[in-house]
């Protein structure tokens, strides 16, 4: 089965600074339910894959997370969009495991469980490290502005870096997933961006249709090319 990755904080929820903690500080932003429901209407499947050192740093329990997942989990469902798993890797950075994001251990994990075709999944997150998850697990990358999305796509870091589509929100990396896949036509408006955002295959990358974040800021002259 072909899979949309999503990581889940700045991606389907407001990313707080001092963490989620509660379902009560769970905040799901504009469109992402509708997107994810879409994506269940078109026959992609949804797995969550998020960071949470929150719990090896003794923030929250392992209890806690799960139970922020499961309800988030069933909000979605009762929305439409089915969410097939959710891998969550508890570990600090300095435990150096094999599951933390930049590292693609929570996609291969949930590609052997569930059987995902990675070269036909998306891997959609708001950090680099999601970005280079999905591309070492064979997936084609997409940051999203909301988030960190934005502070990191303008960072020295991410202009040496390509082969990843850039969207503002999850709502519009569905809609050009969607588009990508065939599964829906574009509109006008979208059908020009995607357009000029998709010059040439990236050598190297094994992803077809690349932009340099056009998709967001198209005619911004500071991403021209
Ligand atoms: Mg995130
Ligand atoms: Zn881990």
């Amino acid at each position: 089965m072909r899979v949309v990755f999503v990581d889940r904080d700045g991606v389907i929820n407001l990313n707080r600074k001092d963490h989620v903690k509660s379902w009560e500080e769970f905040v799901f932003l504009p469109r992402a339910v509708e997107a994810l429901a879409q994506l269940t209407r078109h026959g992609f499947r949804t797995i969550v894959v998020t960071n949470q050192a929150v719990v090896n740093r003794g923030i929250i329990s392992r209890e806690k997370v799960d139970e922020i997942n499961a309800r988030m989990v069933a909000a979605l469902n009762a929305a439409g969009a089915k969410v097939e798993g959710v891998f969550c890797c508890p570990h600090r950075p300095d435990e150096g495991c094999s599951c933390r994001k930049p590292r693609p251990g929570l996609l291969l994990e949930a590609a052997r469980k569930l059987g995902v075709d990675l070269t036909r999944s998306y891997m959609v997150g708001d950090t680099l490290g999601d970005l280079a998850a999905g591309r070492l697990a064979g997936c084609r990358p997409v940051l999203v502005l909301t988030g960190r999305g934005t502070s990191q796509f303008l960072s020295g870091e991410a202009r040496h870096r390509q082969g990843y589509m850039v969207s503002r929100d999850l709502w519009h990396a569905v809609r050009r997933i969607l588009v990508l896949g065939g599964l829906v036509k574009p509109g006008w408006l979208e059908a020009a961006r995607f357009r000029v955002s998709t010059p040439f295959p990236i050598a190297g990358t094994g992803v077809s249709s690349i932009n340099t974040g056009i998709d967001a800021l198209a005619g911004d002259p500071r991403t021209a090319g």
